[in-house]
């Protein structure tokens, strides 16, 4: 029989109760006891809604009071020095000390680092292992979590994070070392993990391994056949369940089969191509194989027809026992359920699917494989009848759109003349400083002007007082710049709620979900916008502010918009046509933008591409293609002005060694990027690679409360203007200010502008 599986459920709840019960535990508001129970009546609830669902084995231990990577670490008793751990179980409050600093009693103990997890918008905290690191069990959680089901009467599969994933996403603290070489300290606890899983009924456990859809080094593989073998040895009851998943295994697949497990996990979804090898794997080897089917990654509602297509395939070459369907990873990255989304007009509705949505189609699946096509005619029906709607709506297909598409030409990504040309003319109509000084766009969002916001929507606030409101905090940030003294100004974006949502809610081909939250990290959540057909722009969306703004001044005021790439990766992305694409019909509509901004008079326009280098495919063999149509995309919004017209760009990182070539060829005028914690970093790639167009290293690190002062800042410019001619150079903070409060804000930018006269004087007289 082919068994319905679920690798993973969103555990923040329907209504983001997760995030309420722990953020009020952090407060003290309420006892530790209530933060347990709060977990409990999560996890039952999830359990429960999923066995009713029809998953045969519902997954347990992928709850969490904050990450699972910070409960592997606890799990293994990789807890650092600096908590003060006393080396028994490790407590809630170690937890969340390790999650999120500690400050309190005259203690100060930082956080332990956080990234991202894969190419998603989660983040995990980084395990930091030293040298001769040890482990041993040092947490009950997953143990606790199996029989809390048990006795609630479902019998999940715990899953863990593999040993090499977690050895391969941890960091050397100390000596540096590689930490895969810590595998044969490592597995004779996972082995303890799962005999004691074993002795309480766990006959299966899910490990999951995302790494081996990575581009694996010679150390990695071979700490992996190390691992697994010795696993095998060392815990010969329990069936492991191989997770991969983000990718394809591709050319680690002989690895993945030659490990001694019982079952491996594919995602069908980001690489649907590995099907046949896959089936052709597990049968030499004898391995079951799990379909990961439904995505776990996005909102779209299941092909049902297509899949069963797939795991009909895979039962005749594999027999319906050696054969499971799932989701294509945790569903954790999916929100909760459509059911609460009574505003999403019905047609776009019948197109999506959730998390507890994805459920039902899992166990349809093996509904459909184990009694028919028959059995589930009705579902299939339905499901036929939305892939048919969608394919032909009117709401998705919008013949403007693509006849412009159809009829780009490679000129119009293409500024009119070679930058040393557009460079002498800007100099002369701009007439800036050397070291010119400016500020990424945002300023502190106060209480204020979120309650104007907020009351704005909800209709307790008419458009004129709303528009006075956000005037006159435009006019503050437009004084305090004056006199402060700044070179280039901005209008503060106070009408934004946040850079993707304010430009996706004037497009179309954007919706909005109601509570279609998802986890980023520990109680954080965002909620992606939706695309869902042709891009197109009905109306200017930035002009009048940016106009308005303009007129208060003599000095250039910066126009400030979102650009493609960052709108589509932190947006869920339709997938009926390729994300290239969605790309090329944002970037239209942002260089219509563009240009009404420059004809409205604004000679300076920043397109913020915060998220391109979190788009970089997992694969390495991969990123030339992308990086290719994301430089395009930003080109074609930057393309449409005079070379007059000053473009600017902004990233927030500075790890640029490997795509600095990428970043040039996006051939904007300005660029400002986040140095200010990594400036020898930043150094190395420019002395490597000569960047040609003009700069701005963030001085002022906006991340951090602490207030920069003038020297440290002159500091980092002589520094900077070591490798990076003195011609090209901007001053800036190295991100928006709207996180920080006026306090900091307006003694720092005081201190950065005192650094830029400073260096101004020194370096370019
Ligand atoms: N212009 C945006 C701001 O200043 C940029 C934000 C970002 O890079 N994340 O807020
Ligand atoms: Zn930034």
């Amino acid at each position: 029989m082919t068994l319905a599986l679920n690798l993973g459920f969103p555990r923040i709840g329907e209504r983001r109760e997760l995030k309420k019960a722990v953020e009020s535990y952090w407060k003290g508001e309420t006892s530790q006891e209530d933060l347990l129970a709060a977990g409990k009546e999560l996890r039952t609830k999830h359990w429960s809604l999923q066995k009713n669902a029809g998953i045969d084995y519902p997954p347990s231990n992928d709850f969490s009071f904050y990450d699972q990577m910070l409960d592997m670490s606890c799990l293994l008793g990789a807890v650092p020095a600096r908590y003060n751990w006393s080396g028994e179980t490790v407590d809630l409050d170690t937890y969340f000390a390790m999650a999120r600093g500690r400050q309190q009693d005259g203690q100060d103990v930082i956080a332990m680092e956080m990234t991202k997890w894969f190419d998603t918008n989660y983040h995990y905290i980084v395990p930091e292992l030293t040298k001769d690191q040890s482990f041993k069990i040092s947490s009950s959680k997953i143990f606790d979590e199996h029989a809390e089901a048990k006795a609630a009467g479902v019998d999940t599969v715990p899953v863990i994070i593999g040993p090499v994933t977690y050895l391969s996403l941890a960091k050397a603290s100390g000596a540096e070392f590689e930490t895969t070489d810590l595998i044969d300290r490592l597995v004779p606890v996972y082995a303890d993990i799962l005999n004691r899983l074993h002795e309480q009924g766990a006959l299966w456990v899910q490990i999951d391994e995302p790494c081996l859809c990575l581009d694996l080094s010679a150390a990695q593989k071979e700490a992996y056949t190390k691992a697994y073998v010795e696993l095998s040895k060392l815990a010969p009851n329990t069936f492991i369940s191989l997770a991969t998943y983000f990718e394809g295994i591709r050319d680690n697949e002989a690895l993945a089969f030659s490990l001694p497990v019982a079952a491996i996990s594919v995602d069908l979804v980001r690489y649907p191509n590995q099907l046949d090898s896959c089936i052709t794997k597990a049968k030499e080897t004898g391995k079951g194989l799990r379909l990961g089917l439904v995505d776990g990654r996005n909102i779209w509602r299941n092909d049902l027809s297509a899949s069963l297509e797939k795991l009909e395939k895979a039962i005749a070459a594999l027999g319906a026992d050696n054969v499971q369907v799932c989701s294509s990873c945790s569903l954790l990255h999916s929100p909760f359920t459509l059911e609460n989304e009574n505003t999403l007009d019905s047609e776009l509705k019948s197109w999506m699917a959730f998390a507890v949505q994805k459920l039902d189609e899992i166990a349809t699946l093996a509904k459909g494989a184990n009694e028919g096509r028959d059995a589930i005619a009705d579902k299939l029906a339905d499901s036929d009848a939305a892939q048919a709607s969608r394919k032909s709506s009117a709401r998705i297909h919008n013949k403007a759109v693509q006849d412009r598409l159809a009829a780009a030409t490679p000129e119009m990504a293409q500024r009119k003349s070679p930058f040393s040309t557009r460079a002498q003319i800007q100099r002369e109509k701009l007439g800036l400083p050397a070291f010119p000084t400016t500020t990424i766009g945002s300023f502190p969002q106060t209480q204020e002007i979120r309650k104007a916001r907020a009351a704005f929507k909800k209709g307790n606030l008419d458009e004129n007082a709303y528009e006075q409101a956000m005037k006159d905090e435009i006019g503050r940030v437009v004084d305090y710049q004056h006199a402060v003294d700044l070179d280039v100004l901005v209008h503060g974006e106070p009408e934004r709620n946040d850079m993707v949502e304010y430009f996706g809610e004037q497009l179309e081909g954007f919706t909005f979900s109601k509570l279609g939250w998802v986890q980023s990290y520990g109680s954080r959540c965002v909620k992606p916008p939706i695309i869902f057909g042709d891009i197109s722009r009905p109306n200017a969306m930035t002009v009048k502010w940016a106009e308005y703004a303009q007129s208060l001044t003599k000095k250039k005021m910066k126009g400030m918009l979102t650009g493609p790439i960052t709108i589509l990766q932190w947006s869920f992305v339709r997938n009926d046509q390729p994300e290239e694409l969605t790309a090329k019909q944002i970037a239209f509509a942002i260089r219509d933008e563009v240009v009404d901004l420059e004809s409205a008079g604004i000679d300076i326009i920043q397109i913020d591409e915060a998220a391109i280098r979190e788009g970089l495919p997992i694969r390495k063999e991969d990123w030339k293609d992308y990086l290719n149509w994301s430089v395009e995309a930003f080109r074609i919004c930057a393309s449409g002005v005079k070379d007059s017209t000053q473009i600017h760009t902004h990233m927030c990182y500075s790890e640029f060694n490997d795509m600095i070539e990428a970043i040039a060829a996006m051939d904007a005028d300005v660029i400002s990027i986040e140095t200010s914690r990594s400036q020898m970093e930043l150094l190395d790639a420019f002395e490597r690679f000569q960047y040609p167009n003009e700069i701005g290293p963030g001085v002022y690190d906006i991340h951090s409360p602490r207030i920069p002062s003038t020297e440290e800042m002159t500091d980092l410019l002589e520094k900077a203007a070591k490798v990076i001619p003195v011609e090209q150079l901007w001053v800036n903070p190295d991100c928006g200010l709207k996180t920080r409060g006026w306090a900091e804000v307006e003694p720092a930018l005081k201190n950065m502008v005192d650094a830029a006269k400073q260096v101004r004087q020194k370096l370019a007289s």
